[in-house]
């Protein structure tokens, strides 16, 4: 249940109902206090009904992140750059799959600047399925990407592994991406709580859609409320593609929550073939965002190399894009 306070209500009164109603307690923007708790309480309590405004009953633990709490899209801001709500944007994030070297981010940023791509992506801290895998060059990465930041002026999202640098990623990033195999961990969901940075949460390749929406929910019921979330292939029977990609799972969430979508085909079909493709019908979803690896030698890069478009291939499908957004009342950016 969650419950709308007035933004006047005293210390005492907010103690009262919180001790009515034990449970998670924040400050809106626009000054409302919020408190919710489990699902299953539907009822207000009538010593604190008094201090009650509004009050909001669920059938599952889907609550901030519902449409029939929020029926908008959340608006998230990344400096002037503006996803969901009323925008209509379908924003293009890319970058390699692994920040390696300076050499090869600065150049991988120069050239997707020059495409007018404003969000760059890289991991610095990769969770890597084997240990004797390239693991991520750590707080080096995180700074040649600010580097990249402060020369092209284009926003960074970059991958937090684990509780132990959340602190770090939160610091250099514009938009902290909560990977498919780190998106249980709540040490991590907890701190991105704490903080008003968007934070974009990929969904585990074992995970319904319901824990997916649950765990954007660890995020929100802390008070920030900057969540995106990014579908990126599940696993299934079929070992053809490296996972299956759930467009249906993106239709549901569209329709059921207030959460802005922004999809990754390079992960889920894990080969460079089909990714352009992929591309296009994902747009044609109206979602609020894509992330796309690419590289300049893809054959060389020390992570995710058959997946990762050359700077041709990403070039020819970014140019098919903005049509295919026309087509559905939005516009790439
Ligand atoms: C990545 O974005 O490079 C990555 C590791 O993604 P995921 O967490 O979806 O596997
Ligand atoms: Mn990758």
């Amino acid at each position: 249940m969650i419950l709308h306070l007035s933004s006047d209500i005293s210390q005492a009164n907010q103690e009262a109902v919180l001790a009515a109603h034990p449970g998670f307690h924040f400050q809106r923007e626009d000054g409302i206090h919020v408190v919710i708790t489990s699902s299953k309480e539907k009822e207000v309590n009538s010593t604190i009904a008094q201090f009650v405004e509004d009050s909001f009953v669920f059938d599952n633990d889907i609550q901030l992140a519902s449409r029939s709490y929020q029926e908008a899209t959340r608006t998230i801001n990344i400096g002037d750059i503006v996803l969901g709500g009323s925008s209509n944007h379908t924003a293009m994030i890319a970058g390699p799959c692994s920040v390696e070297n300076r050499e090869q981010l600065m150049h991988t940023a120069e050239y997707l600047n020059g495409l007018g791509i404003k969000i760059l992506r890289g991991g610095c801290y990769k969770p890597r399925t084997s240990p004797y895998s390239f693991q991520g060059l750590g707080l080096e990465g995180l700074k040649i990407l600010a580097e990249a930041r402060d020369k092209f002026g284009m926003k960074i999202i970059t991958e937090v592994r684990d509780a132990t640098h959340v602190a770090e990623v939160i610091e250099y990033s514009d938009i902290i991406q909560i990977g498919a195999k780190a998106m249980y961990d709540q040490g991590i969901l907890k701190a991105c709580a704490k903080i008003k940075k968007p934070v974009m949460i990929k969904r585990g390749f074992g995970t319904t859609l319901q824990e997916f929406v649950q765990a954007a929910e660890f995020v929100l019921s802390g008070g920030n409320p900057n969540v995106i979330l990014c579908e990126r292939g599940i696993r299934t029977f079929e070992t053809k593609t490296r996972f299956t990609y759930d467009l249906c799972g993106v239709a549901w969430l569209k329709q059921y929550t207030n959460l802005p979508l922004i999809l990754d085909p390079s992960h889920a079909m894990g080969y460079r073939f089909g990714i352009p493709d992929l591309c296009r019908a994902s747009v044609a979803l109206g979602i609020d965002g894509l992330i796309i690896e690419t590289h300049p030698t893809p054959p060389q890069a020390l992570s995710d190399a058959a997946q990762q478009l050359d700077f041709a291939e990403f070039k020819s499908m970014y140019e098919s894009l903005p049509a295919v957004a026309q087509a559905v009342g939005r516009t790439m950016i």
